[in-house]
């Protein structure tokens, strides 16, 4: 089956076509056959196009809504020139899966989507208002471009931390604010965190009831999760992306007391303070430079600038923070695992997070550790206890596998 995987933003769309079905998924024999991106949708939108492992080529048009660029990505996936085999029509498009962001309490796996499941995304547009409503315009941009009859399937962030036991979801707040707004942990990236967790028992060996690691997604947003017997057990996104570690703009965990310090001394709205700590803060706000950890490591190695030492001293300590608190947790862990841009790519990053873990019986290997530049392996020396591993992270082929599973009506394993 030829699965078209979407990613819908509010002027962006990014796509993967993954050929995949039960046999494949059994054999690890799926096929990318291309992939894409336009970017600024509502104008003069930057289209990137990648068939297979071929260059990339970049172009503008002018796409007024995700329904027209849709239409642009269906008309280059079928023309002959994109060089995509097997994909002719639209007819050779078996299935959409999407990536959402928000399944509230409601979703705790992907689902097919009907009109009751379209309700059910519409009602947690509460929890994700700047994310749910531009997923729903594309489930109903794809039935309009590639007919009704495509089925779709949504892939939902959260659903991964549906087993959460309630003393890791629920807040220390009166009861009653749960029960009304159902203000809890969701946690999020549960798609990157599942997948990695999948490949680290491929690669040990394993069974799902054997794993027990600490997954740590350090990307422009960032999150750890403990992951034990296979399942997750706590995570440091909370009701929204913004708790937990301290990422490219978001502060992560802060005394929640300071918003009402910074509203009486700066003057600003409630509104103002979340993009405050939303967008100019994490990694950003504290170096006054970048969220961009490459630029800040760059900067680092080249000027030792004092708030761009700190910057990247604050995110690593605060990693080292939540891997302490789900090492007592998990009452310790087989491994951790790093994925997303710097947890693939830095390995400096790595080797401050992982120093003075030698307790919990991990040891780095250098070597190993400067070798693995965005490639899958482990970096923890022979005889570690606490292993380490770097596995670069995959949402779509999860998105897409699940999206061939429920259209085949088989119940999804991993
Ligand atoms: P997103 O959360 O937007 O998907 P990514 O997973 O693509 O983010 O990660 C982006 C982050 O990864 C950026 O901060 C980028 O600087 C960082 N990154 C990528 N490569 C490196 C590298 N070699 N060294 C340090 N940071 C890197």
């Amino acid at each position: 089956m030829n699965i078209l995987v979407l990613n819908v933003g509010s002027s962006s769309l990014k796509f993967q076509v993954i050929a995949t079905d039960l046999d494949r998924i059994t054999r690890d024999a799926d096929e990318r056959l291309c992939r894409g991106e336009v970017e600024r949708v509502g104008g003069e939108a930057i289209v990137t196009f990648q068939a297979g492992n071929g260059s990339r080529h970049k172009s503008t048009a002018p796409l007024r809504d995700i329904g027209a660029a849709l239409d642009y990505v269906l008309q280059w996936l079928v023309s002959a020139d994109s060089g995509i085999p097997h994909i002719s029509s639209a007819k050779d498009i078996h299935g959409v899966g999407h990536r959402i962001v928000h399944g509230g309490e409601l979703f705790s796996e992907s689902a097919l989507i009907t009109d009751q499941v379209l309700k059910g995304i519409e009602d947690c547009i509460d929890l994700a208002p700047l994310h749910n409503p531009s997923h729903i315009k594309g489930i109903m941009a794809v039935r309009k471009v590639f007919g009704p009859d495509v089925p779709q399937v949504a892939v939902f962030d959260t659903a991964f931390y549906a087993s959460l036991p309630e003393h890791a979801y629920l807040y220390a707040i009166p009861y009653h604010l749960y029960q009304r707004h159902r203000i809890r942990r969701y946690g999020f990236h549960g798609t990157s965190h599942r997948y990695v967790a999948y490949r680290y028992r491929q690669l040990r060996k394993l069974t799902r009831e054997q794993t027990n690691i600490i997954t740590l997604h350090l990307g422009n947003g960032a999150s750890a999760t403990a992951i034990r017997g296979g399942k997750a057990i706590d995570t440091s996104m909370g009701m929204t992306p913004q708790e937990g570690l301290v990422m490219g703009t978001r502060c992560g965990d802060i005394d929640p007391s300071i918003v009402n310090v910074i509203a009486t001394k700066e003057g600003l709205s409630t509104h103002e303070i979340d993009t405050l700590l939303n967008s100019q803060s994490g990694l950003l706000g504290v170096s006054g430079l970048s969220n961009d950890m490459r630029v800040l490591s760059d900067e680092l190695r080249e000027h030792d600038d004092r708030r761009v030492r700190l910057a990247i001293e604050i995110f690593c300590w605060r990693v080292k923070k939540y891997i302490g608190a789900y090492l007592a947790h998990m009452s310790g862990a087989d491994a951790i695992v790093f994925t997303a841009g710097i947890g693939e790519n830095s390995a400096p990053i790595r080797a401050r997070i992982c120093a003075g873990f030698e307790w919990a019986g991990f040891r780095l290997d250098e070597q190993r550790n400067q070798k693995l530049i965005g490639t899958e392996g482990e970096i923890s020396a022979e005889g570690s206890t606490l292993r380490g591993y770097v596995i670069p992270t995959d949402e779509e082929l999860v998105i897409a596998r699940d999206t061939a599973r429920v259209i085949l009506g088989e119940p999804h394993p991993s």
